[in-house]
């Protein structure tokens, strides 16, 4: 594989002997929050509730981590695309955090023109000020994760907040001067009924977000509502209604000119999340805090991948002590990577880069993965083109079983 413009060099790691390479791919940062005000029984986020969060150690932490990434030599000298507070609860975290790690990342990074930085706040933590103060310390996108707007689903979801405060934190960020703002919703409650989620729906486009986050509810292994579910299964959507709700979602988003850029992920145009987006065009990125996670290309063409300790207490020491705090790394090799991007890749409407990713990986996808394709394409539930590879509309809500034929 020829690779231009690309400097070879070893870095020392955590004790590890790692090839690298700097890749030409943007660079985004990660940064999470774990903490919580309760754990919502669905998640499987790396979430926890602490009574007086240790702001103060975690920021210190956090700028030690982000120092000491801005010297690996695959990211020196390249400038930050995006950056992402998620969580947890990032709008608990005092807006001082969040600007000493905007300010140290400007410093040790350099952050690219128009810099898309976003963060994820909850209704039941927002307060007007604290928006005010993250929107002057350089936060630009908002996340509000609204879930629901319905009083019984939110209960049941077991957010802290209720539908009026829901809305309320849409106002005051917009009050507060954020243009760009998403809401994340969830469907496939139980017992709801596809009138009930359109009505949501409807709410939400009324409030005129600029993006939309629909995501179906799913029950993950290892959560409190997964050891509920086994003992006294929920009325879960069937089949069939999961599916006039995810087609119906698309089809009442399109009519309120929303563009569906990602299977679960619809914007108005030009202003889909560049930061996601990122992950599933297989950027680079940097990720900070307790389990965050982070990857980069290597020399062979494989990547590394890391994730850091998620226990807050146990992530402050390390990061802490040590300048990061790793609790697990990985090597994917060059034939892993490419099919790891394509996977990623069919997430999004427009698809596979056929050109982008020739150059990138040194064959072309629609041969080398032609066997796992090919029942697909006969149905055609995937598409090829002379540029593209995507899914059709048939094969969209077969994108998990369709995209991963190819791991
Ligand atoms: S607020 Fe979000 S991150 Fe926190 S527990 Fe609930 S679902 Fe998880």
């Amino acid at each position: 594989m020829k690779i231009l413009n690309r400097i070879t060099t070893k870095w020392f790691y955590n004790n590890a002997h790692v090839h690298i390479l700097k890749s030409t791919t943007p660079l985004r940062l990660y940064v999470h929050i774990p903490f919580c005000a309760h754990k919502c029984h669905y998640c499987d986020f790396n979430s926890h509730v602490r009574n007086q969060p240790a702001w103060q150690q975690y920021q210190q932490a956090l700028l030690h981590e982000l120092k000491q990434w801005a010297s690996h030599p695959s990211f020196k000298g390249k400038k930050l695309a995006s950056l992402f507070f998620g969580g947890g609860t990032p709008s608990l975290a005092p807006a001082s955090l969040i600007s000493a790690v905007i300010e140290m990342a400007e410093q040790q990074f350099g952050l690219s023109e128009q810099c898309e930085i976003s963060l994820e706040a909850n209704p039941g933590s927002a307060e007007a000020e604290r928006f005010q103060a993250y929107h002057k310390a350089g936060i630009n996108r908002l996340s509000i994760g609204v879930q629901s707007l319905d009083r019984m689903e939110l209960r049941w979801l077991e957010r802290i907040h209720n539908p009026e405060e829901a809305l309320n934190a849409f106002q005051m960020a917009r009050s507060a001067g954020f243009n760009n703002i998403n809401l994340d919703l969830m469907f496939g409650l139980p017992k709801q009924t596809l009138a009930q989620w359109q009505q949501t729906l409807q709410a939400a486009i009324q409030l005129g977000a600029e993006h939309l986050s629909c995501y179906q509810l799913t029950v993950e292994a290892h959560t409190a509502l997964a050891a509920k579910h086994a003992q006294t299964p929920y009325p879960l959507p069937d089949d069939e209604l999961a599916l006039s709700m995810f087609h119906n979602t698309r089809k009442q988003l399109a009519h309120a000119d929303y563009h569906a850029y990602e299977i679960s992920n619809f914007s108005r145009p030009t202003l889909k999340c560049q930061h996601n987006d990122g992950y599933w065009q297989y950027d680079d990125y940097i990720g900070i805090g307790a389990g965050a996670a982070g990857k980069w290309n290597n020399i062979d063409g494989g990547v590394t991948r890391y994730s850091n300790i998620r226990t807050p207490e146990r992530y402050i020491e390390e990061a802490s002590n040590c300048g990061t705090a790793i609790n697990s790394q990985e090597l994917l090799s060059h034939e892993a990577a490419a099919a790891e991007a394509c996977w990623l890749a069919l997430r999004r409407t427009d698809g596979l880069d056929r050109i982008a990713f020739k150059q990138r990986f040194g064959f072309d996808a629609a041969e080398h993965f032609s066997s796992a394709f090919n029942p697909w394409v006969t149905q055609q539930m995937l598409l090829v083109d002379k540029h593209s590879i995507y899914l059709s509309a048939s094969g969209l809500p077969l994108a998990d079983m369709i995209s991963a034929s190819v791991l």
